[in-house]
């Protein structure tokens, strides 16, 4: 839609397009009395996707589109524009209209994104919310800046990374709702072209060259890793220009080491549905689901990012399970901390609410609240040694956090009211003159009562009322049937239907200082109000700290609790000379859930480098060897986490990367072959894995011919155990492929039993060594209720497929 400007073009509509010239990337909400209004593009694209009617305005050749939602429901439209992707900017009346000489000025205060939001109402609550940059360093060598921060929590990290496909890895672990990138193109896509897969998970990516100047980030001291400092710059500058503040939120930049991270692709965090279903989507059913037993959003979020992030380092996993230990001892404090831990509000976003300027006093009361029963967390807390329990006992935080306690005790009443313009905010006593006003603004207040009383013995008038409306001020109203008794010195300034209202000079006067009074008052505590959010707002750092540490404790107590309730162990890790995994009758944690644990059988893993590096997993369909095989990964992903598991013991050493190639469900969604996508996949693992991972295939090989597919899952299998010497389990249907525990001593054949129970076959679910008899395919189609004609002539079919006859080539089925 061409815009044209002219002689004919408004002053208004010169605002609007200089302010559009600006933010040619958002949708501008333009404010216009009442409204938010859209024009040009920006209009066909609210109209498309808020479904809101496309008006226009102008001649019949330059009509204008436009469209517009009321400044009151704006929320509502904003936050399905950013869930959709798209970044909106808010143009406000930055003049009172009525005041203005001429036009009203106009700006944008702010512009929101997917990855800048701090709106409560928009922020997913059990998420942390990332927004993420990624530099690219223009050397021989790959080198990958990645930096990362939530400002409605203040968490901000930066790394570096040394390959594009740890880059990939971190940026899934991260899983930011908003990427931008400086590069002329975004480095993980020339990854998926030339890995010829994409990467379900990934965020769209934003190129914005123009924030990457470094020389405009806080001074955060990352000397030696100029390309993580660069991320953070891109990261920092990027929300400065969203939100227009000094982000007093991003305190604390923090390196990390990408390393001390299990390395898990997004397929198996897919697979092996750690924070949701594949089927339907949501948390229940999937492994958070089982967990988040947590008391507080901050330690849910925490929870999440521990079970998607299995650490690589001994020690703060052994941290884990001391604590985790320590809490599953005892039952007393457990339920203590619980009741506790329940009334801490989010004051990590609290936080970030104050620091910007938006939080109300009710939210000081929570922080204080919050605080005080943190306080009181500590006495539990002190009975145990574990030190990640201690750790909430920081006594150079005791002080600081006393004092926004006292200051906002002093200040703020218990109950106030959610506007800050809702009047008696402030305790009586904490500033004098406020008192004062108050006082005035009361004594006003009595005295118009007494003349109510006064002017009713006066006039004898029982029904007459003294009342305020915001365009008469005070007034007297008398109902029409006692108009004749209205003294001569009432005014009459309105008629009602049913009555009369008056206003006499001696109301007019004391309604004056009636009305100064509050309007200061108003205006007394509302700049009180800001400058005490700005002092607190000075105190983000250890709010912010102790606000991580009772996330800690509260993912703790979500571990123990999980343990006790589930019967879970403490694993033991094993020193790094021993690769094996050992685990003693082991269950699928949601599984057991679902269906039991009186049902459900568990089972045994050993693999060793030296003797079990291999197991081929053998069994008819719906044996259990999917669910066999996502236990062992899940047992490990969650030792790594620092979680107990549910197994009778489990030793193991730390496992550097977890693969899964099993299913194929999005296969739809990448427009490739199933069989293209299924080999890609394994095609990754191959060149990633090394022989301290964990490799899991599902019957590698399926997606093409029998011969074809065989072949393949032969030579995979002697490649991974004799290559690269990875722990793995391979569940196969290749009867075939038995034969290579014969030839390879660390391949090892398994399989899941079942006993035939005359025509029938029952499901043990048991993994024994060995191979399996026959795959019953034909009676699981039975069982899931394939017409008998077709499962009969199946059965007869097989019988001649299995007699020798088909060596001859030409099979005799009619
Ligand atoms: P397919 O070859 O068809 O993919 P499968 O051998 O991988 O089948 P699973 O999907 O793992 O079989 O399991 C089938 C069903 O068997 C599960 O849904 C579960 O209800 C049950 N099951 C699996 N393992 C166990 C177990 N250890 N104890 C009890 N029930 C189990």
């Amino acid at each position: 839609m061409p815009r044209v400007l002219d002689s004919t073009t408004t002053p208004m509509m010169r605002q609007y397009l200089d302010v559009k010239a600006q933010h040619e990337d958002a949708v501008v909400f333009f404010r216009l009395g009442d409204f938010y209004e859209m024009f040009y593009e920006d209009a066909e694209l609210a109209a498309r996707e808020l479904e809101l009617t496309l008006t226009g305005r102008g001649s019949k050749e330059h009509k204008m589109p436009m469209c517009g939602v009321p400044y009151h429901a704006a929320e509502s439209y904003i936050s399905r524009l950013i869930n959709k992707g798209y970044k909106v900017a808010i143009c406000e009346q930055v003049e009172d209209p009525a005041l203005a000489k001429g036009l009203t000025k106009r700006e944008v205060i702010k512009v929101i994104t997917p990855g800048t939001l701090i709106d409560e109402k928009l922020l997913p609550g059990q998420a942390a919310n990332y927004l993420a940059a990624i530099v690219t360093a223009h050397t021989q060598e790959a080198r990958y800046g990645l930096a990362f921060a939530d400002i409605s929590t203040g968490v901000f990290r930066a790394a570096e990374l040394y390959c594009l496909d740890n880059l990939r890895t971190e940026v899934l672990r991260i899983d930011p709702r908003e990427l931008i990138y400086t590069d002329a193109q975004n480095p993980l896509d020339l990854e998926i072209a030339s890995t010829r897969v994409e990467t379900p998970g990934l965020p769209a990516a934003r190129k914005i060259l123009a924030h990457f100047a470094k020389d405009t980030a806080r001074d955060f001291d990352l000397e030696n890793k100029p390309l993580a400092l660069q991320a953070a710059a891109a990261v920092f500058n990027y929300f400065k220009a969203a939100q227009k503040t000094e982000l007093q939120q991003l305190t604390r930049l923090e390196t990390y080491l990408p390393q001390n991270y299990m390395h898990l692709d997004s397929a198996s965090r897919k697979n092996l549905e750690l924070t949701e279903t594949i089927r339907y989507g949501g948390k229940n059913g999937s492994l958070y689901g089982l967990f988040d037993q947590t008391k507080t959003s901050m330690g849910s979020r925490l929870l999440k990012e521990w079970l998607c992030s299995p650490l690589l380092n001994k020690d703060a996993i052994e941290a884990r399970y001391a604590a985790v230990g320590e809490l599953l001892g005892d039952l007393v404090s457990r339920a203590e901390l619980a009741e506790l831990l329940k009334d801490i509000y989010d004051i990590e976003r609290l936080i970030g609410r104050i620091t910007n300027g938006n939080a109300n006093a009710r939210d000081l009361v929570y922080l204080k609240e919050s605080l005080r029963v943190i306080h009181n967390l500590a006495p539990i807390l002190q009975q145990f040694s574990a030190p990640l329990l201690q750790d909430l006992n920081d006594p150079s935080l005791r002080g600081p956090l006393q004092n926004i306690c006292t200051l906002i005790d002093q200040a703020i009443v218990d109950d106030p009211p959610l506007l800050v313009s809702g009047g008696h905010i402030f305790r009586d006593g904490y500033h004098a003159e406020l008192d004062e006003l108050r006082q005035i603004s009361q004594a006003g207040k009595t005295w118009i009562a007494a003349q109510e009383a006064k002017e009713r013995e006066r006039t004898g008038i029982k029904s007459l009322k003294i009342g305020y409306n915001s365009v008469f001020g005070y007034y007297i109203e008398i109902s029409h049937a006692n108009r004749g008794l209205a003294p001569k010195n009432y005014i009459r300034k309105q008629t009602l239907t049913g009555a009369e209202r008056y206003i006499t000079p001696e109301l007019k006067e004391k309604e004056e200082a009636i009305l100064n009074a509050s309007s200061r008052l108003q205006k007394l505590e509302h700049h009180l109000f800001t400058e005490l959010r700005r002092h607190i707002a000075a105190h983000t750092l250890p709010i912010q700290q102790i606000a991580r540490k009772v996330a800690v404790v509260d993912a703790l107590l979500a571990f123990a609790e999980t343990a006790a309730a589930r019967h879970f162990v403490r694993p033991t890790i094993l020193d790094d000379d021993r690769n094996s995994l050992h685990i003693k009758n082991g269950r699928h944690p949601v599984v057991e859930q679902a269906l039991g644990t009186e049902t459900f059988i568990p089972n045994d893993l050993y693999l060793a480098p030296e003797e079990n590096r291999l197991l081929l997993l053998f069994g008819p369909n719906m044996s259990g060897k999917s669910t066999y095989m996502r236990q062992a990964a899940l047992l490990v992903l969650l030792a790594q986490a620092g979680s107990f598991v549910p197994a009778e013991s489990m030793e193991f050493a730390l496992v550097d990367r977890l693969f899964t190639r099993v299913g194929a469900m999005d296969d739809l969604f990448s427009g490739k072959s199933t069989f293209m996508v299924e080999m890609a996949e394994t095609a990754n693992i191959v060149r990633n894995a090394t022989k301290r991972s964990l490799i899991i295939l599902d019957e590698v090989g399926r997606g093409t011919s029998t011969y074809d597919g065989m072949a393949i899952a032969w030579a995979l299998s002697e490649y991974i155990c004799l290559r690269i010497g990875a722990k793995t389990i391979f569940a196969t249907h290749y009867h075939e492929l038995a034969q290579l525990a014969a030839k390879y001593p660390y391949i090892r054949n398994f399989n899941v039993s079942v006993e035939e129970s005359g025509p029938d076959i029952v499901f043990l679910h048991k993994v024994v060594p060995g191979t399996a008899g026959g795959s019953y395919g034909i009676h699981v189609a039975r069982l899931a209720g394939l017409p008998a004609e077709i499962t009969n002539r199946a059965t007869e079919i097989l019988a001649t497929l299995e007699t020798p006859q088909k060596s001859h080539g030409q099979l005799n089925l009619f």
